[in-house]
């Protein structure tokens, strides 16, 4: 399986930041599911099972070469990781992109594992000609984000990793719906966060929706109404996931999930009535 996902003229190359143990258990991460309720899928996808009650997780980053335009989709757990570096700068490298060849950064939402390397440690943001996008509602939930971080027992981020962009005036809010490219189009699903945003790609008759985070896990593609304690606002993702799956019903689109088993790649198919998630 290869790391790039060629959509008519568009090029997506999936960039792996960390995959390892996550940290939150099982039963702690989806309160609302009941044990036995994985079991078709954890024989379906096994590779985001470590065991009984460990995920594995997957970040992945979204680079785009798009009418010009080279365009990053997250930038990942960044320097801290998970206790080790995330490996988005190596990644970059081996797709022979340098960080000052990036024009844009695009953040589906603000959370911890999607804005890791918007700046090392020294401040300094790490794609130096970029502007950098967000929905308005993100930023100005900027407060509950790290709230709802603290709640699941990780640490503050955004005064570190998002708050430099906007004193250095590279960080643009967008209000809505819009179009980065010819060929990409950012559209609002939120639910899993406020201002929650999703990638439409359409070059050439084919057509990528990249997901970020309105699904995490393939087993939401079967179950949406399955929303994990990352989701801040449950029924809202759902709606979303319900809306975003009915897109993806047409057969010639393919989505890319961040959390998907890496690259991410993956169509939705029907199966004795049910939707499955299969990885292309
Ligand atoms: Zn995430």
């Amino acid at each position: 399986m290869t790391d790039t996902l060629q959509v008519g003229n568009v090029a997506i190359v999936a960039l792996l930041d960390v995959a390892a143990p996550f940290p939150i258990p099982l039963p702690t991460l989806w309160p609302t599911v009941p044990q036995a309720a994985w079991e078709p899928y954890r024989e379906r996808y096994p590779q985001m099972f470590v065991d009984a009650e460990t995920l594995h997780e997957y970040v992945a980053c979204y680079l785009l070469r798009s009418d010009g335009h080279t365009l990053l989709i997250d930038t990942g757990l960044g320097p801290l990781g998970l206790g080790r570096r995330g490996a988005l700068l190596d990644e970059l490298q081996r797709a022979g992109v340098q960080p000052a060849d990036v024009d844009t950064v695009f953040l589906t939402h603000l959370h911890a594992d999607h804005v890791g390397w918007n700046l090392p440690p020294e401040g300094t943001p790490t794609f130096p000609r970029a502007r950098y996008l967000v929905h308005q509602a993100e930023w100005e939930a900027r407060a509950q984000h790290d709230t709802h971080a603290q709640t699941l027992g990780f640490a503050p981020f955004i005064d570190r990793t998002v708050a430099p962009l906007a004193d250095l005036g590279i960080l643009d809010l967008l209000p809505g719906e819009r179009t980065l490219t010819s060929e990409v189009v950012a559209l609002p699903t939120p639910g899993h966060s406020p201002g929650h945003m999703s990638l439409l790609i359409s070059s050439d008759r084919e057509r990528a929706l990249i997901t970020g985070d309105a699904l995490i896990h393939p087993a939401q593609v079967t179950e949406p109404p399955w929303s994990s304690v990352l989701d801040m606002n449950g029924s809202a993702a759902t709606a979303t996931r319900e809306q975003l799956l009915s897109r993806l019903d047409d057969a010639g689109l393919t989505m890319a999930g961040c959390h998907f088993p890496s690259p991410g790649y993956g169509r939705v198919l029907w199966v004795s009535g049910q939707r499955f998630w299969q990885a292309r």
